[in-house]
């Protein structure tokens, strides 16, 4: 399970801490040593993990945990709190548009569970009474169109597809006109995805992106693949903009560097994780209860 490294270093760390009873300034700093190395050994990104332990630092030197009678639990409290908002504090929900139907446009590279996710996430918006209907918009591949169209029969939901011949673009616009007549109210655009950023990819997503006007960008990303994430997490926001990120395969033993960085290095909130391969599998993302998974 991801976190699991992190967790087990930072759990022996504040059980040093805790039998200690008063806490020196130099036990702080040993202790926050320690916070570092695990969370560089994370693969959090560098510059997080510096301003993570400096905001730590000042806090946890200042009054309220020196005076306290229980230091090591005001310097545990501290941590969660910042790795909490870390994550992005609260809870990001979706959009939903006053004016059905909303759509939410899925976008990542090739491998990184977007077909799936697309699939699990209509399970979730039927489960909350929405009409979802999904789209194929990856032309490239006629295997993506395939997987969609046997998760929409799992689902009992229908899928949208133009087999031969259409663009994306004229892909989405049609979808959206469906939805309006079949009374679908949340439509998820499954885009073609590619084994890297290319510009061709970009050009074809902003095309869709400035047609079809989505409520929702949102990007998945492979928890796996740490820092990577991270930095094709920072291309699309830069390059297309996004409205959060969903971090898929948090189920494996990713180390956990790409949700702790993503939405401090990007801005953009992580709204959902994927947990494993079901449709069923795919979670709303929490902070608070990501950091007390992490501190035990
Ligand atoms: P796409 O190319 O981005 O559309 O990726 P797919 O949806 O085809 O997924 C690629 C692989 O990742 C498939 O084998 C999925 O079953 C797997 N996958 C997707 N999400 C998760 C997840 O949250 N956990 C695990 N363990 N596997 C996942």
């Amino acid at each position: 399970m991801v976190f699991e490294g992190l967790a087990d270093r930072l759990q022996q760390t504040f059980k040093k801490l805790r039998g200690r009873g008063k806490l020196s300034e130099a036990d702080v700093s040993e202790a926050m040593r320690e916070v570092r190395m695990a969370l560089l050994e994370a693969d959090v990104n560098f510059k997080v993990v510096k301003d993570f332990i400096g905001k730590i630092k000042e806090r946890a030197v200042g009054q309220e945990v020196m005076q306290s009678l229980t230091p090591a639990q005001q310097v545990i409290k501290i941590v969660n709190d910042e790795l909490t908002e870390l994550m992005g504090g609260t809870q990001s929900r979706i959009t939903i548009s006053s004016r059905p139907p909303t759509v939410v446009m899925l976008v990542g590279l090739q491998g990184a569970g977007k077909t799936t996710t697309a699939g699990k996430l209509a399970l979730s918006l039927k489960k909350q009474n929405k009409r979802p209907l999904l789209v194929a918009g990856d032309i490239y591949r006629p295997a993506a169109i395939k997987q969609l169209q046997v998760l929409g029969e799992q689902l009992d939901l229908p899928v949208f597809a133009i087999e031969s011949g259409a663009n994306p673009v004229t892909i989405a616009e049609r979808a959206i006109e469906y939805a309006h007549s079949h009374a679908r109210d949340m439509v998820i655009i499954d885009t073609a995805g590619r084994l890297h950023i290319n510009e061709e990819l970009m050009q074809e997503l902003k095309s869709i992106k400035n047609t079809v006007k989505p409520h929702e960008i949102l990007l998945v990303v492979d928890a796996m693949t740490g820092q990577d994430a991270v930095n094709v997490a920072e291309t699309f926001n830069n390059e297309l903009g996004v409205d959060g990120v969903i971090l898929t395969k948090l189920d494996g033993d990713a180390r956990g560097g790409a949700a702790l960085s993503v939405k401090a290095v990007t801005g953009c909130p992580i709204k959902f994780a994927g947990m494993g391969e079901k449709l069923e599998a795919l979670e709303s993302f929490h902070p608070d209860r990501m950091a007390s998974r992490i501190l035990g």
